[in-house]
């Protein structure tokens, strides 16, 4: 079989097998064939990585919303908790919004600073050394302007 050079590129650029179907206007069976062809391992079980990067997918699966929030819109895990899937890898979307907002990684737990539960805007998530930073300004109101409560 004579492999066409449209697919290989593609192949090895690691588009998904339906993507290059429709790019090139070839049946499936032909990417098959190429693929194995080119020795190249089967694609993996499940949906296809149609992200370019982390910073992609968790974009296009979250929604700004009034208040400065994000709604994320892409699969949630059985409690709820916001998943990524990238590169056959399950990520914490809190923690990749958590590394985009703050460009560091978050330290301890991350857990959601404002009022919308399961919020996924990078500047409303808190780590420990947010959480310890607010104690300490709270501290720091508390002597000097005195007790609210
Ligand atoms: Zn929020």
């Amino acid at each position: 079989m004579k492999v066409r050079q449209d697919i290989a590129e593609l192949l090895r650029a690691g588009t998904p097998q339906s993507r290059i179907c429709r790019q090139l206007h070839v049946a499936p069976r032909t990417v098959q064939r190429t693929r194995e062809v080119l020795g190249m391992p089967a694609p993996r079980c499940g949906p296809p990585d149609t992200y370019a990067s982390v910073e992609d997918a968790y974009r296009s699966n979250s929604h700004p919303i009034d208040g400065g929030h994000m709604r994320w819109t892409g699969p949630a895990d059985t409690t709820g908790h916001p998943r990524l899937n990238f590169r056959q890898r399950r990520l914490s979307v809190r923690q990749v919004a958590f590394r985009l907002h703050h460009g560091r990684e978050p330290q301890g737990r991350l857990s959601v600073g404002c009022d919308m539960p399961h919020c996924v805007a990078g500047g409303h998530l808190e780590d420990q050394q947010i959480r310890e930073a607010n104690r300490r300004a709270d501290a720091a109101f508390t002597s000097i302007f005195g007790g609210v409560s």
